[in-house]
């Protein structure tokens, strides 16, 4: 038989996901796992949200819709960019796509071709190398670290870019460490995309998970030059407990975003008309859904930090949004359980799961060593089960 597309060779599935999976697979089988992995919120999806797609299914509302999302979810969302982020994206510059996730897909096919460098700072979120390398172009990997807060300076952007760099990734607050760029961090890599004619991919998808008076700001609010090169990206998955119902939604310049509307045209069409809906009424709603969110991930950052404060020989990076904590566990590398050593953040995770029931995910996965992510958006009882576990098995993993 004939190959696949050799592009299939140049993408594995998402490590969050794959280990979401496992995870499931183990509770239907009826083991006891408990997941720190993926991110998703624990708190259920609005009433007046489900109440919403149940009426537009009843009211017939079952046909195509426009390409690009229903006009007056596209008008919600314009209102909500003017409102909280200080941006004018009219409603025809907005699109309408399933998850962010989506809309980061969407963005990079408009943007990305063969030789392409793409500028990833890193620890990241797991999609954007890999969707990168899938389209032909090179993720360049700019590492942060924790001495610095995880994050990139103007400096290291501006000494990483040649003549092939097309597209800076952004995500503040940042998966998987949580860190947020302040306004002037903003400007001044801002000044540097410009002056290097580059674009700038915006994920804000944590934008409302903020914690201690820490402030989220969107880079293409910063001035025109910047306006123009933006694509700015969020949804409806953390804030509102929505991440079934896959609404994500961009705004970006007329010819970008006129590009985008005609991929999707051909690729989905829109997302479904019931979660339109669905996102159109969460949004119209007072505002106090995502307050509500934020307060409970408050709660279960504050269980987390507390709770890994006292296991010994981490060091935990304190998030200042999103809802993971990421830590340093070189202290445990090269001790043992029954026998086998554990390598790498990989061997931990996995022996986590299997010996512990418990899911994590291992910093490889974000592209950073001897680190593990654990997601801490779940009830309270639960949360600290999951971190009994955790502490347990670190205590019993013993020097080689
Ligand atoms: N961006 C980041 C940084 C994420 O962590 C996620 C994970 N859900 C997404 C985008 C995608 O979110 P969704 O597709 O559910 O809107
Ligand atoms: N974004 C979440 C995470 O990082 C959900 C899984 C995914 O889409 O990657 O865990």
């Amino acid at each position: 038989m004939k190959p696949l597309a050799a592009r299939t060779g140049r993408i594995s599935t998402s490590q969050t996901v794959a280990i979401d999976a496992k995870y499931k697979r183990l509770k239907a089988e009826g083991k006891d796992v408990l997941s720190l992995g993926a991110g998703e919120p624990d708190l259920d999806t609005p009433e007046h949200a489900k109440q919403a797609a149940i009426d537009s299914i009843r009211s017939g509302r079952t046909k195509y819709s426009q390409v690009t999302g229903l006009p007056e979810l596209k008008e919600a969302v314009s209102r909500k960019f003017a409102r909280d982020n200080g941006l004018v994206y009219p409603p025809s510059d907005i699109i309408i796509s399933g998850g962010a996730k989506h809309c980061v897909f969407n963005a990079l096919l408009a943007l990305v071709e063969e030789g392409d460098e793409v500028l990833i700072p890193t620890p990241c979120w797991v999609t954007y190398p890999e969707l990168v390398r899938f389209l032909g172009g090179t993720p360049v990997l700019l590492p942060t670290d924790m001495a610095t807060g995880f994050k990139l300076s103007a400096k290291d952007l501006r000494r990483a870019v040649t003549p092939r760099s097309k597209l800076l990734i952004l995500n503040s607050p940042g998966n998987p460490t949580g860190a947020i760029y302040t306004e002037t961090e903003l400007r001044d890599l801002a000044t540097v995309v410009a002056e290097r004619d580059l674009y700038c991919l915006s994920d804000e998808i944590y934008e409302y998970i903020v914690y201690d008076g820490h402030r989220h700001v969107s880079i293409a609010a910063l001035g025109a030059e910047i306006f123009a090169r933006t694509i700015t990206i969020n949804g409806m998955s953390k804030a509102y407990a929505m991440t079934g119902w896959r609404i994500g939604y961009t705004g970006a310049p007329p010819a970008l975003s006129a590009a985008i509307g005609a991929i999707q045209s051909h690729g989905t069409h829109h997302p479904a008309n019931a979660s339109q809906y669905a996102a159109l009424a969460a949004l119209q709603a007072d505002g106090s859904f995502p307050e509500t969110m934020r307060k409970h991930l408050s709660e279960c950052r504050a269980l987390a930090l507390r709770r890994l404060a006292g296991i010994s020989g981490l060091q935990v990076f304190e998030p200042q949004g999103a809802f993971y904590a990421f830590f340093n566990l070189e202290a445990y590398l090269g001790r043992t359980f029954q026998g086998k050593t554990m390598a790498n953040s990989m061997d931990i995770s996995e022996y986590l799961l299997e010996s512990r029931l418990l899911a994590t995910v291992p910093g490889s996965s974000f592209g950073l060593e001897g680190f593990m992510r654990i997601s801490f958006a779940n009830d309270l009882k639960t949360l600290d089960a999951a971190l009994d576990r955790l502490e347990k098995g670190f205590k019993a993993l013993l020097p080689a």
